[in-house]
């Protein structure tokens, strides 16, 4: 997935300002939404992932994501 390798940045102007880290561990899978704003544009989204300890298991590393969020165009079909 080309999405893991891409900085902060290049995430921004895509449109998602917020990440979804998800514990590596399959038989946790707790995850959490968080803003990716405490980070500069330069900082690639893989490189955060070493970072995070789960905050239900304890299980370090995890699978950091951009976060789509849904769109939100006014008008129903
Ligand atoms: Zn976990």
């Amino acid at each position: 997935m080309r999405e893991q390798k891409i900085t902060l940045g290049e995430m921004r102007e895509s449109g998602p300002t917020r990440l979804l880290v998800f514990c590596q561990d399959f038989r946790c899978a707790h995850s959490v939404a968080i803003d990716g704003d405490a980070w500069p544009d330069h900082v690639r989204i893989s490189d955060l992932e070493p970072k995070f300890t789960c905050q239900a298991c304890g299980h370090r590393g995890a699978d950091v994501r951009p976060m789509f969020e849904p769109a939100r165009m006014g008008t129903d079909a």
